[in-house]
């Protein structure tokens, strides 16, 4: 059986990144970015004010008071025409360019202006003004030339701000990846229905849909195949469509799990069967000419985990995000905790922020099928395989739930 480890490492060393495409600035929230984006211009492109207010010349203000004459006013999207010469100050806004000559910004709330018969004068009464001050230069934040951000990039607000400010305005983007969850199991009925005696819900598509969608990926929900292998092929063959397959029940050793030899008897060829962890051992992966199918425990838990651990580093694999496995961060354990168990594993807990740092409680589950106690939770502790009391404030691993791959 192999590790998680390794199980993720058969996942990363079998998918490729997939292909590419354009889109409009406007349609790439979320996407990632498949090309690495040079800056061709400086940001910001002319030294420029940060408040409304006086350029002048910080050495005819040095000491704080100043009487300068003003020869001209230059609001945002203009440039000024004369050159500052010393004793004069001109008249700017917020996002003009400093005039030549002028080396520093005084605030319009440190001034007061003076006609004096012909002259518009400016009474300065502040601190001694340096060089540089209520200003920034040209090139600042970025150059010409400077890698702004990296190909595998997942674009957020402030990136697509950025891009728009290079002038980015069709972006090169992974494609979006469909991925096909399919239900197994003659128990199921769907959400509407009212289960009679022996029968449940089918909660594992729409909670799968969700991770997909979650994850920025299109799921396309494929229903219930019953446990029989006609019904089993026919819903394989039509998620097989899909760049990625998501089957739900029917991995185990049960007489009717039948999952495992239906897929490979549709063309897919298993990588792994079976992963040391807790929940989800019964895991099943495999790929077939154009698809890549995972046959996910049907416990929910178990569904949900696999999802969060495996799937998720397929779809960070397939848009070239570095790295494509998951990134644990590390958090004190709230409380004394007593964990008992032969495998690793990923316990619902609810990591908070405190003022002395992160800090995750085990909440209270009771396995696999318990899905209930995940709803308070929002993210799982890898406790490593072994019986061991945890003291509380011991630091433990914590991989977070939801947000994006
Ligand atoms: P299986 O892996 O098919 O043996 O299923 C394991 C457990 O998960 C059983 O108790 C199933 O009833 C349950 N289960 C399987 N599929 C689903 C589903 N789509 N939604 C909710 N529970 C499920
Ligand atoms: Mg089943």
């Amino acid at each position: 059986m192999l590790t998680v480890v390794e199980a993720l490492d058969a996942i990363t060393s079998v998918v490729a990144p997939g292909p590419v495409e354009s889109v409009p600035l406007a349609e790439a929230l979320g996407r990632v970015l498949a090309e690495r984006v040079d800056s061709d211009i400086d940001s910001p492109p002319f030294d420029k004010s940060l408040m409304d207010g006086f350029a002048v010349r910080a050495t005819d203000v040095a000491t704080g008071t100043a009487r300068l004459v003003v020869v001209e006013e230059v609001t945002a999207g203009e440039v000024a025409e004369k050159s500052l010469e010393t004793g004069q100050a001109i008249q700017i806004m917020t996002g003009a360019p400093i005039p030549d000559g002028a080396d520093a910004v005084v605030r319009i709330e440190d001034t007061e202006v003076e006609i004096d018969q012909q002259q518009t004068l400016v009474r300065i009464d502040t601190r001694p003004v340096t060089t540089g001050q209520d200003m920034i230069q040209q090139g600042t934040s970025m150059r010409r030339g400077d890698t702004v951000m990296p190909a595998g990039r997942r674009l957020r607000p402030q990136e697509l701000g950025l891009l728009a400010e290079l002038g980015q305005h069709t972006l090169s983007v992974h494609r979006q990846v469909t991925v096909g969850v399919l239900a197994t199991g003659d128990e199921l009925v769907a959400i509407d229905r009212q289960p009679q005696a022996g029968q449940i819900r089918n909660s594992n598509e729409s909670m799968l849909a969700a991770q997909v969608r979650a994850s920025g990926a299109v799921a396309r929900e494929l229903g219930i195949a019953r446990d029989n292998p006609e019904d089993l092929a026919a819903k394989i063959r039509e998620g097989l469509d899909c760049d990625i397959l998501l089957l739900s029940g029917g991995v185990s050793a049960g007489r009717l799990d039948l999952v495992p030899e239906q897929l490979e008897a549709a063309g897919v060829t298993e990588v792994f069967h079976k992963v040391k962890l807790k929940p989800g051992k019964p895991l099943w992966f495999g790929t077939s000419k154009d698809a890549i199918v995972f046959g996910l425990p049907g416990n929910p838990v178990s569904s949900m985990v696999c999802f969060e651990l495996f799937v998720r580093t397929a779809l960070r694999r397939l848009a070239a995000t570095d790295p494509a496995t998951p990134c644990p961060t590390a958090a004190r354990l709230a409380c004394d905790f007593e964990f008992r168990g032969d495998r690793p594993t990923y316990f619902p807990g609810r990591l908070e922020n405190q003022p002395d740092g992160p800090r995750v409680t085990p909440v209270n589950w009771h396995g696999s099928s318990d899905l209930r106690s995940t709803a308070d939770a929002n993210s799982m502790i890898h406790f490593p395989a072994g019986n061991q009391l945890y003291q509380a404030r011991q630091w433990v691993e914590v991989h977070e739930w939801a947000g994006r791959a």
